[in-house]
């Protein structure tokens, strides 16, 4: 990703804001932006998938784990405001199990690129069915969109859950 042309086209978009770029406080936040989308906010469109490393299930732990309260910070793609909250991964361990801190690295890695929350908490149950090589796995997301704070309706307050399931947590 040009971080260059980005910044390029983000100064035409503050110039025809009639923002004044000479200014000091503002000459550099085109670069800023851009940077911020390429390096952070955006990140994992340019990344591939971290590798994830599993142990074997030795003590056979075969009841539901529970990871909840995962933060998570992601950008609507319709609007490229935030939407902010939080996951819950529960699953049931096959032949093995995840470091823990390895499921806040999936969610995450989902969410540095422009999303929509349906998408994003299927895009999290695929990948951790896939590297748990198990189907009882649960995803539930809820979060705040600043989009709906901020725009359009502008109402506080509302909050949206998107759940993903399968194997023995699918209600159907
Ligand atoms: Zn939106």
């Amino acid at each position: 990703m040009s971080k260059q042309k980005i910044e390029q086209h983000f100064s035409e978009i503050m110039k025809l804001l009639n923002l004044d770029l000479t200014d000091d406080s503002l000459k550099d936040t085109p670069k800023r932006l851009a940077k911020m989308y390429v390096d952070e906010l955006f990140s994992s469109l340019n990344q591939e998938f971290p590798e994830m490393m599993l142990v074997e299930n030795k003590f056979n732990y075969n009841e539901p784990l529970i990871h909840e309260g995962i933060e998570l910070k992601s950008m609507c793609e319709h609007h490229f405001m935030p939407f902010i909250g939080n996951a819950k991964i529960t699953y049931v361990p096959n032949k093995r199990i995840i470091g823990l801190s390895k499921l806040n690295r999936v969610v995450e890695y989902f969410a540095k690129r422009p999303q929509i929350q349906e998408r994003l908490t299927k895009q999290i149950h695929e990948k951790l069915v896939e590297i748990l090589e198990t189907k009882n796995v649960k995803i539930e997301i809820t979060a705040e969109h600043y989009c709906i704070k901020m725009r359009g309706i502008k109402h506080e307050g509302t909050k949206t859950t998107t759940i993903s399931s399968s194997g023995i947590f699918n209600s159907n």
